[in-house]
């Protein structure tokens, strides 16, 4: 018999925690279960993972209570936690709660509904007491037809105790766990007239109603059939008019289910679509691995516009067919409202959409209908790699490239890669597809691991956009403004003689224009020319943006904010210089160029809300927006037909920073935004402004040359000892003191050296990143990089960080975090 378990909870803590089985519990705990145990001086929740005969640590605390009735983890996801756990060098604590959403352990409660023979079970009570009729009677005109106990508390006004148990014992009631506080499903009240709404005046004779708020109510309900009842704040009407007239029998209140639907909005005609003869290659390939059952990674590089989410569409069809499900991931929900809405129009209801602005209602919701089995697709950002879905038999990444992946907190997972892990341990295939696939994936399928497959055309036919690179600034040198730098830097404009008269050419023909700066903002720094001084944020070493809209300056890694100011902090004087332009000034100039024009924003200044992206997505979509400017958010997979013209700021930002990617991450942003323009008959143009016209790289987004890309950026990673030739990891130190910051490095260091050899591990001394400081916190890196060669699964390097890590002393001030395979090195 079983007596122990061995229990993790979600902290930050590697160990597994023993505990014992109280008796009675014996026969209902498993693993994969919810536990409740005490936990120093608290209770925690805790997961199940093994259960054993005998405990090797002594006094161990007991389980209180279970807080399943059936496991909450199945032993899929139990493998594919430990999994992940031990590829990220992860708390399993950590890992495990990722496949429960937080709200379900705080809310889970008990509830009673009557059972189908209380009846005949309630006559039979020898004896019996009226608060038994009463709670009865409290059910039956719940709308729910069940209530918890607190809800008979609240309104019999009394405490039920052991009454509602002893009602169970006797078959009156069954209890059941359900999540009443946010599982509720939504309704919404109305008002409707009970008098001939034609004869209204008549009605009020009648009635005698002289108050003035009483007959405005009637009055509308005279002309709308129904009222909202929340409207009625709109017209500053109380409730107690309300009450009033249902007391005269003049109107009543009925309540509408309303479903809760978190991507509504965005309206596509459904297309019936026949796949051309590289998309049916595409398709027919990878479904010889679904019937085979097998895994197997694909990767799909198919141009934008070549018709990818037509394949996938096609292959889960597939899999349902054969009665399996599929995972469908993507960088981020609300900007693919379309490919959200094609999975609609083909999968209807079994379509689940998870992701991360739902309320927590809703992800619980979309949680349990998961389990119920109720979806046979999911589609969402990396979470929905998690979802608990049995029989899976495909994972789709779409977009694979997308850094948006990797979780930049414990545990650092990056889901495309955990979804080749999760596909190798369901039999599944593995579908990964991208117009500009990472160099680690095009890598892994060049040499075999992956099988490549091309869609090298556009699906309607349309032609790639012709590119056109501009440097902005040659005209200005030739106009011979450069005479006074202050002068110039002043007035610097930031959109070219050509890009202007491009827009305006859309502007006559009603075309749309998207116009990428990939900054927000109005300035990205302010400058004294007096001292140089830079106006930084207090807290990161950053300098500090202008937003002008509400007049201020921020930090964009803390979000700092601080008045502008009109003297320099180190030197008084008013010599103050803006540098750099953001969406903020981008959208400004274009006003003034083009002030009939409809201009909208989109960066995460303006779209704050989970409807705003989409209503302007829709209005875009409409035609009721001529011109988009926006931050990268605008690059991603939107598909508009009116769009003509692309034109990128300064293509510059983001390539100078000190990163292996950079020169990828331009690329992939230069070529995905270039892939907006021109989707339909109508040729696309894209018009790229960059200062360093010289660099290769530009030439290469011009003639949609992903390989040539490729193989130059190739010869780079290995001169440079980068992935994919070698893991790249970096072990994080962050302290508010930074002599302590640089002491625990250096103690890291000097305790990773000692593998170096053994461990065929590359290290780098303790540095500074880029930023330095986040939040009042210092911070150093230490690379650890293997080759591949030398340690193809990352085994000795994970054996050293363990080992490493396991040999830390807790320290208070400092923080140590582990990034295996980092995308983020700044
Ligand atoms: P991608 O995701 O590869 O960028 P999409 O899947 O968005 O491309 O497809 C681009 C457009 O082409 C969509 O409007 C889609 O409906 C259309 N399309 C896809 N396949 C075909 C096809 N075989 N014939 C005609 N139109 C197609
Ligand atoms: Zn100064
Ligand atoms: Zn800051």
């Amino acid at each position: 018999m079983d007596k122990f378990a061995e229990i993790v909870f979600d902290i930050p803590v590697d160990s597994k925690f023993t505990y014992s089985i109280p008796d009675y519990l014996q026969n209902d705990v498993k693993p994969g279960m919810r536990v409740l145990c005490p936990f120093g001086s608290r209770y925690l929740t805790g997961f199940v993972i093994t259960l054993k005969n005998l405990s090797e640590v002594e006094n161990v605390k007991s389980v209180k209570s279970i807080m399943d009735t059936s496991p909450s983890l199945n032993p899929e996801i139990l493998q594919f936690s430990e999994w992940i756990a031990d590829y990220y060098a992860a708390p399993l604590g950590e890992v495990v709660s990722l496949f429960i959403p937080k709200k379900i352990s705080v809310k889970s409660e008990m509830t009673y509904a009557l059972t189908d023979e209380y009846t005949e079970k309630v006559n039979s009570l020898k004896s019996s007491n009226d608060l038994i009729f009463d709670i009865i009677g409290l059910i039956k005109k719940s709308r729910e037809k069940r209530l918890s106990k607190k809800q008979v508390e609240k309104q019999l006004k009394v405490k039920p105790g052991t009454v509602l148990d002893f009602m169970v014992e006797k078959g009156i009631l069954s209890r059941d766990k359900t999540y009443s506080d946010t599982t509720k499903e939504m309704y919404v009240k109305y008002i409707r007239a009970k008098f001939v709404r034609s004869s209204v005046d008549e009605t009020i004779h009648l009635n005698r109603i002289k108050a003035p708020k009483q007959l405005e109510l009637l009055e509308m309900l005279s002309k709308e059939e129904t009222v909202e009842l929340s409207r009625l704040k709109n017209y500053k009407i109380p409730y107690s008019t309300v009450n009033s007239l249902i007391k005269k029998k003049l109107i009543d209140v009925f309540e509408v289910k309303k479903e809760r639907k978190p991507e509504q909005g965005f309206e596509e005609e459904k297309k019936i679509v026949i796949l051309n003869d590289e998309q049916q290659n595409c398709l027919d390939k990878i479904n010889e691995s679904v019937l085979k059952k097998e895994f197997k990674t694909f990767l799909i590089h198919g141009i934008t516009g070549s018709g990818k989410t037509e394949v996938y569409i096609r292959l889960l069809k597939e899999i349902i067919n054969q009665g399996k499900t599929g995972i469908v991931l993507v960088p981020e929900i609300s900007l693919t409202p379309q490919l959200i809405r094609r999975f609609r129009n083909h999968f209807e209801s079994k379509v689940g959409v998870i992701h991360s602005k739902l309320s927590e209602g809703e992800r619980l919701d979309a949680y349990l209908s998961i389990r119920e089995g109720k979806y046979k697709v999911i589609i969402g950002p990396r979470s929905a790699l998690f979802a608990p879905l049995e029989n899976i038999g495909m994972i789709i990444v779409d977009e694979e490239h997308e850094s948006s992946y990797k979780q930049e907190n414990s545990p650092r997972y990056n889901a495309r890669d955990m979804a080749i892990v999760r596909g190798m341990m369901n039999n599944a295939p593995v579908v990964l597809g991208s117009a500009t696939p990472s160099v680690e994936s095009y890598y892994n399928a060049v040499t075999g691991k992956y099988e490549l497959l091309k869609l090298t055309k556009r699906a309607t036919e349309a032609a790639l956009p012709f590119v056109k690179i501009i440097n902005p600034l040659e005209k200005y040198v030739s106009d011979g403004f450069r005479q006074n730098e202050i002068i110039d830097k002043s007035r610097q404009k930031f959109l070219s003689k050509e890009l202007l008269y491009a827009i305006d050419d859309r502007l006559e023909r009603k075309e749309s224009t998207i116009l990428l700066q990939n900054r927000r903002g109005y300035h990205s720094y302010i400058e004294c020319m007096n001292c140089n001084h830079v106006e930084m944020c207090d807290k990161c070493n950053l300098s500090l943006t202008y937003h002008k809209q509400i007049h201020m300056l921020k930090c964009h890694i803390c979000g700092f904010t601080r008045q502008m100011i009109t003297h320099c902090k180190e030197c008084g004087s008013t010599l103050l210089v803006d540098s750099g332009a953001g969406t903020e000034k981008i959208e400004e100039e274009l006003i003034g160029y083009f002030p009939a024009a409809r201009i909208e924003r989109m960066d995460s200044d303006t779209m704050v809300s989970k409807y705003k992206y989409q209503k302007v997505l829709n209005d875009f979509h409409k035609g009721d927006i001529d011109i988009l400017v926006g931050t990268q958010i605008i690059s991603k997979g939107l598909d508009f037909p009116n769009v003509t013209l692309v034109g990128v700021v300064n293509a510059d930002i983001g390539l100078l920073i000190p990163d292996f990617r950079a020169t990828e991450r331009t690329f992939q942003l230069l070529t995905q935004v270039s892939g907006r323009s021109g989707r339909s008959e109508k040729p696309g143009e894209v018009i790229i402004q960059t200062k360093h016209r010289e660099y290769k790289l530009y030439d290469m987004v011009a003639s949609n040359d992903y390989e040539g890309f490729f193989k130059n950026e190739l010869t780079a990673r290995e001169q440079g000892s980068y992935p994919p030739f070698t893991r790249f990891s970096i072990i994080e130190v962050k302290s508010k003191s930074k002599d302590d910051c640089l002491k625990e490095s250096k103690e890291i260091y000097r305790m990773l050296s000692a593998y170096e050899s053994s461990h065929s591990l590359m290290l780098t001394q303790p540095i500074p990143p880029l930023i330095s400081k986040i939040k009042d916190y210092f911070r150093f890196h230490i690379i650890i990089r293997t080759t591949k060669k030398s340690d193809p699964a990352g085994k000795k390097m994970l054996h050293a960080i363990r080992a490493v890590k396991s040999k830390l002393q807790k320290s208070h001030n400092v923080r140590v975090t582990i990034d295996i395979d980092a995308l983020n090195l700044i």
